[in-house]
C-alpha cells in the first residue's frame, strides 16, 4: 500500500527537533534578527545533535537520511518560529550537488564540515540582468593552464557573511558549471543588500573580478550542464517548501490561540465564522502543501528526479500560498494587535512572501506546471 504517513523515524525526528526548536522559538529568532545577530548558537545546538547533517552520507560524517528528513527538520524548526533560511543551501544545495557529483577527494573535504555544522556554504546563481531566466547567466570561467579564472556577478546571495564558500553557477563555454569558491579569494567582493525582511541571513550582491580557482574548484563535470544543476534545485525547492509549510504553520497556531482566547462579543472570535473557517481553510492547504512536499521528498529520494522535478515545483508553489495566506490571516485574527511587534506576526510579513519570489518564484513554477505537467506552449 502507498504510505501517506512518514516513517516512524521521521516522526520521531521531527518531534525532536521540534522540543528544540521551542527552546528558542520566535522570541529569540526575531530578537536575533531585530538586532543584527546570527543564530548561531541554534545552528550550533541543531548540528551538534546531527540535524543539520541528517542528509549527508554516513560514510562522511552525517546521517545518512535523504532531503526528507532534512526538510522534516526546517518545517519543526520554522513551526516554533525558527526559519533557517541558510539551512536552504547550505546542507541541502551544496550538500546534495557534492554527495552526488563531487569526486571522493571532493566528498571528503567538503561533506564532514556540513555534517556537523561547522562549515557553512551558500549558492549563488541569480544574476542581475538574469534573473529567473538562469539560461541567460553571463559569470563565466575560463581555463588558465590547470586553474580557472572566474569572472561576473551575482545577486541576492543569502549569508556570504556566514560562510567560508561560494558555490556559483558560471558559464564554461555554453554550459552552466559549479564552482567552489572561497569569499575571501582575491577579486572576489561582496556588499550587502539593505532588505525589508526581519530575518538574521543577510543578502549580497557578488562581484568576481578575474578570481583564479584552483582545477578542483570545478565540482563534477563540465559537460554535466543543466542536469547537474537541477539536482541541486529540486532539494532548494523541497527545502523553500517545507520553511513556508512551517511557518504557516506557527502562523496558523498563533491565530487559533488567539481566535479560542479573544472575546468582543461575549464569545471567542473564534466561534464566528469568519473566523474559523479561514483557519480551518487554511489548515487544509498547509496539509495539501506538506504532502506534495513529502511526495517531492520521496520522489528525490528515489532517485526519480523529473517526477521529483514536477513536485517540487508543485509543492513549492502550494507552500507559498499557504504561507502568504497563512500570516495575512493570522494579522487580521488579531485585529490591530496583529500590526503590534508585541504579538509577533507583523515582521513575518516580507518572510512570508519570499516563498512566492525566491528560489523560484511563483510564475515559474506555474510555468514549469503548464508546460510539463500539461504540455501547453511556453510564451518565452
Ligand atoms: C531574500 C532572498 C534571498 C535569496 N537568496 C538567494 C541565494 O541564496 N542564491 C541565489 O542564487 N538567489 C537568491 N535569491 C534570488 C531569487 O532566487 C530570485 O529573486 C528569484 O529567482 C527571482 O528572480 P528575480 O528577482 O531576478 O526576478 P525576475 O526574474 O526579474 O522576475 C520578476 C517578476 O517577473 C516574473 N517573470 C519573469 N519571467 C517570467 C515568465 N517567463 N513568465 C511569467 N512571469 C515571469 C517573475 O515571476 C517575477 O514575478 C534570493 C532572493 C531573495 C529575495
Amino acid at each position: 500500500m502507498t504510505a501517506f504517513v512518514e516513517s516512524k523515524e521521521r516522526r520521531e525526528l521531527r518531534e525532536a527537533v521540534a522540543r528544540l526548536g521551542q527552546k528558542y522559538g520566535e522570541a529569540y529568532f526575531y530578537a536575533a534578527a531585530r538586532e543584527g545577530r546570527k543564530t548561531t548558537e541554534l545552528w550550533q545546538e541543531a548540528a551538534a545533535l546531527g540535524y543539520l547533517g541528517v542528509s549527508i552520507p554516513e560514510q562522511y560524517g552525517g546521517g545518512g537520511g535523504d532531503i526528507g528528513d532534512l526538510a522534516a527538520v526546517l518545517e519543526e524548526l520554522a513551526t516554533a518560529g525558527c526559519p533557517l533560511l541558510l539551512m536552504v543551501v547550505s546542507p541541502a544545495i551544496v550538500g546534495t550537488v557534492i554527495a552526488l557529483f563531487g569526486s571522493e577527494e571532493q566528498k571528503q573535504r567538503w561533506l564532514p564540515g556540513l555534517a556537523s555544522g561547522t562549515a557553512t556554504y551558500v549558492f549563488g546563481i541569480t544574476e542581475p540582468d538574469a534573473g529567473s531566466n538562469t539560461h541567460q547567466i553571463a559569470t563565466q570561467a575560463r581555463r588558465d593552464g590547470d586553474d580557472w579564472i572566474l569572472s561576473g556577478s551575482k545577486t541576492y546571495i543569502s549569508g556570504v557573511d556566514e560562510a567560508s564558500h561560494v558555490l556559483v553557477v558560471a558559464r564554461v563555454g555554453k554550459r552552466p558549471s559549479l564552482f567552489m569558491v572561497p569569499v575571501d579569494a582575491p577579486g572576489f567582493t561582496h556588499q550587502k543588500i539593505d532588505m525589508g525582511l526581519v530575518a538574521p541571513e543577510d543578502q549580497f550582491t557578488l562581484f568576481f573580478d578575474d578570481v583564479r580557482l584552483p582545477a578542483d574548484a570545478l565540482i563534477g563535470s563540465e559537460e554535466a550542464g543543466f542536469d547537474q544543476l537541477f539536482a541541486g534545485l529540486n532539494p532548494e525547492r523541497i527545502m523553500a517548501a517545507s520553511s513556508a509549510t512551517g511557518m504557516a504553520r506557527w502562523a496558523l497556531r498563533k491565530a487559533v490561540a488567539y481566535a479560542g482566547e479573544r472575546q468582543v462579543w461575549g464569545v471567542p472570535i473564534g466561534a464566528h465564522q469568519a473566523i474559523s473557517h479561514p483557519l480551518a481553510k487554511l489548515h487544509v492547504e498547509i496539509e495539501a502543501a506538506r504532502l506534495l512536499t513529502q511526495k517531492a521528498a520521496a520522489l528525490h529520494a528515489a532517485g526519480e528526479l523529473k517526477a521529483a522535478g514536477e513536485a517540487a515545483n508543485m509543492a513549492k508553489y502550494a507552500a507559498g500560498e499557504a504561507v502568504c495566506a497563512a500570516v495575512d490571516q493570522a494579522i487580521q485574527t488579531h485585529g490591530g494587535n496583529g500590526l503590534a511587534n508585541e504579538y509577533g506576526l507583523v515582521q513575518a510579513l516580507a518572510t512570508s512572501r519570499l516563498t512566492r519570489m525566491a528560489p523560484v518564484s511563483r510564475e515559474m513554477a506555474l510555468n514549469f506546471v503548464a508546460q510539463f505537467s500539461l504540455g501547453l506552449p511556453r510564451s518565452y
